[in-house]
């Protein structure tokens, strides 16, 4: 057995919206609660620490960090129709952050194996200077440039299988060559970024992956992405870490994405990112939620991702039956690619 952590919080709670938002403290007190019938000999939980404002402007502007905080004064601020903050989101904010970050230091300390950070707000829409889908600093990013910068790894691969395209992660690393970030994501659908061409610039040409899948796709499709495209292009990458935007609204049940993914197929993902972690670099892996907004899907899927960090990492990896409804999509993906990469 692998040893897991699980970075978690009560403190998470206190991100709320005045009004009826998807993104709501019920999803962490539904994993707290799923998490609370879940022991483990090699699971151990890990109380998260707040990020600092060094390490939330290795990716953000200094003026937009003071920006967040200053939304703290308020009872409720939109910074656009689907993001909003409160009194507590600042510090619930520095605390995902930290949570990633946590995460990622028990694995490099060699505390344990691989961790999943269930952390709130979600990160992957942040921008730079900006909030948006729910997300007010990028949790995920912030872990890569801190893993590079601050840590000195060279290369780190970030896989985000959330339903929408993380804009603000391919953004942040869209021109640099240390981080490769492959997403799938429903295409077209929110944000709207996230086609096939955008395969980033300059020294990053060639180290951004994106697969846009068709609504109702399921795990088969999902897993043929990884097998085909995200595996082989990993491996050559060779990542000295491996992130996981750890979305579940890609759950057939989520009210918000039109996938048809299961707790098995989270589970094959999971085990996917592992293998390759393995392979590349002595299986290093943090995971991190992002989306999910069926809380029984989103427990459910959840637990089935953390079993799967807890098992060894060779375990057979069978391929996909079917998901030919994505072999278009991967082809063409491949030929665009192909130019940095022989897949
Ligand atoms: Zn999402």
């Amino acid at each position: 057995m692998l040893r897991t952590a699980v970075v978690v919080d009560r403190a998470y709670i206190n991100h709320r919206a005045t009004y009826e938002h998807p993104e709501r403290p019920e999803r962490v007190r539904i994993l707290l609660d799923m998490l609370s019938g879940f022991q483990r000999d090699n699971l151990r939980s890990i109380v998260p620490r707040a990020a600092t404002r060094a390490e939330v402007t290795l990716c953000h502007d200094e003026d937009y960090f003071a920006f967040v905080e200053g939304a703290a004064a308020f009872r409720d601020y939109q910074f656009d129709p689907d993001t909003y903050a409160g009194p507590g989101s600042f510090a619930t904010a520095l605390l995902a952050v930290g949570g990633v970050l946590t995460a990622v230091d028990a694995v490099m300390a060699g505390e344990v194996d691989n961790a999943f950070a269930i952390v709130r707000p979600p990160g992957h829409h942040a921008l730079k200077r900006r909030a948006m889908g729910f997300c007010l600093f990028n949790n995920v990013a912030v872990a890569a440039a801190y893993l590079i910068e601050t840590l000195k790894l060279k290369r780190v691969m970030i896989i985000d299988w959330d339903v929408h395209h993380g804009n603000g992660t391919q953004e942040l690393f869209y021109r640099s060559s240390r981080v490769l970030y492959a997403s799938l994501h429903q295409y077209p659908f929110y944000p709207g970024t996230g086609a096939l061409g955008e395969v980033g610039a300059g020294e990053g040409a060639g180290f951004t992956v994106n697969a846009p899948l068709s609504a109702g796709y399921d795990d088969q499709e999902y897993l043929r992405v990884f097998d085909e495209l995200f595996m082989p292009i990993g491996r050559r990458f060779e990542p000295e870490f491996v992130l996981v935007s750890a979305g579940y609204d890609c759950h057939a049940r989520d009210p918000l994405g039109q996938m048809r993914v299961s707790e098995a197929g989270f589970a094959a993902m999971a085990r996917r990112a592992k293998r390759l972690a393995a392979e590349t670099c002595d299986g290093k892996l943090v995971a991190a939620l992002e989306g999910g907004y069926d809380l029984q899907a989103l427990a459910n899927s959840a637990r089935a991702t953390l079993e799967e960090f807890g098992r060894e990492a060779d375990e057979p990896m069978p391929g996909a039956e079917g998901g030919r409804r994505a072999d278009e999509m991967i082809e063409k993906a491949q030929a665009v690619l192909s130019r940095f990469w022989t897949v």
